[in-house]
């Protein structure tokens, strides 16, 4: 059938231009006369590859000199406990609960001590970013935690919540790299690579250098002190050298066509063709509040499950792939990351557009 548009939460699509170049490089890359999936980790040309993904990660936010740049495993979901492991150190942390991805990251950092959860949309099943006007950050608090981009329920924070001094610890995992950030604002940033920069199986932390310290909660393993990362360049043992390699590539493609002011520009566009739509339309409704909507997650619905299984298959039937919901909330999401053309959202609209017309 050929490729089709993939509108996938994760493991998501990644840019055709990317995938053939690494197609081309992959029985020998450069002269090294192998692939990167052969080679040893401890190489000079896997060195550079790594050394080369951290700077144009470096390069694409802004990364200040006093923040380190980890490439590490386990999923965004290991950092859910490596977070308290690393930085509770009075045992007592504020959480925003945004949906699936905060309650999870919440029940994980309780093994390790006091969680304080300061706001919540949970009373509308997370449609929306709470107010943070009124925030009351607890004063022996070591860190505040948000989700920034809430994959599952299709919301996006417009502006932080304003911690003090105390460190703010987000999970970026689908908005990565997709707009600019000002990566000062926090104490530690962390992305899986499988939404919006590469292949599953591979972690970036972003941290503040005075908050990779070697006081850290007794009993926690070596490979998720993020100071033995650090003080090992990553390679404490055999990192995700694939996903690095690729995750790089990627980063290449964004400084390529113009850094993350031109990856938002076009995120903004694409989602407003789709929104846009959402508003107008009689029979299918975006689920999220205007405030509170994501760039890169959208999910809508009939208010019909009928008519929503239907759509869901007309659009298989039209090289439309991955819009079902995810299996908790149901309808339809589309995920527009940065490597979802125009021309898809486009064809999305259009097949949404004849389903109206055919079910209105
Ligand atoms: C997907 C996702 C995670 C979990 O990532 P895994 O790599 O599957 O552990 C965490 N946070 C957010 C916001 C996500 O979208």
């Amino acid at each position: 059938m050929g490729r089709v548009y993939n509108f996938s939460a994760g493991p998501a699509c990644m840019p055709e231009e990317v995938l053939r170049e690494i197609q081309g490089e992959l029985l020998e890359y450069g002269s090294s006369g192998m692939s990167v999936m052969e080679m040893s980790h401890r190489s000079k040309d896997f060195e550079d590859i790594l050394h080369g993904t951290e700077d144009s990660l470096r390069k694409l936010m802004s990364i200040p000199d006093n923040y380190k740049v980890l490439f590490v495993q386990g999923g965004g979901s290991q950092q859910f406990a490596a977070v308290p492991m690393n930085l509770m150190k009075n045992r007592v942390a504020d959480y925003i609960n945004t949906g699936a991805w905060t309650k999870k990251a919440i029940k994980e950092a309780k093994l390790y001590g006091k969680v304080n959860v300061i706001a919540s949309s949970e009373d509308e099943t997370f449609t929306y970013i709470p107010d943070m006007s009124s925030l009351k950050i607890s004063e022996d608090a070591d860190y505040v935690y948000i989700c920034q981009n809430n994959t599952i329920y299709g919301t996006r924070y417009s502006e932080l919540p304003d911690t003090g001094d105390k460190p703010l610890v987000s999970d970026i995992s689908s908005m990565f790299v997709s707009e600019p950030l000002n990566v000062s604002k926090y104490g530690v940033l962390y992305a899986g690579a499988q939404k919006n920069a590469g292949p599953a199986g591979l972690v970036v932390v972003i941290a503040r250098e005075d908050l990779i310290t070697d006081d850290v909660l007794p009993g926690t393993p070596t490979m998720l002190k993020w100071k033995t990362q650090a003080d090992n360049d990553s390679m404490y043992n055999t990192p995700n050298t694939w996903g690095i390699y690729v995750t790089g590539k990627i980063f290449k493609w964004i400084l390529d066509l113009g850094g993350l002011e031109a990856m938002k520009a076009r995120n903004e566009k694409k989602a407003a063709l789709l929104y846009d739509y959402l508003d107008n339309s009689k029979l299918f409704k975006g689920t999220v509040r205007k405030d509170s909507r994501s760039l890169m997650n959208i999910p809508f619905v009939t208010g019909n499950e009928e008519l929503d299984k239907k759509f869901i298959s007309e659009c298989g039937e039209n090289g439309i792939k991955n819009i079902k919901g995810h299996r908790s909330v149901g309808g339809m999401r589309a995920s527009l990351y940065n490597a979802m053309p125009y021309e898809g959202v486009e064809a999305l609209v259009a097949v949404m557009e004849k389903f109206e017309r055919e079910n209105g």
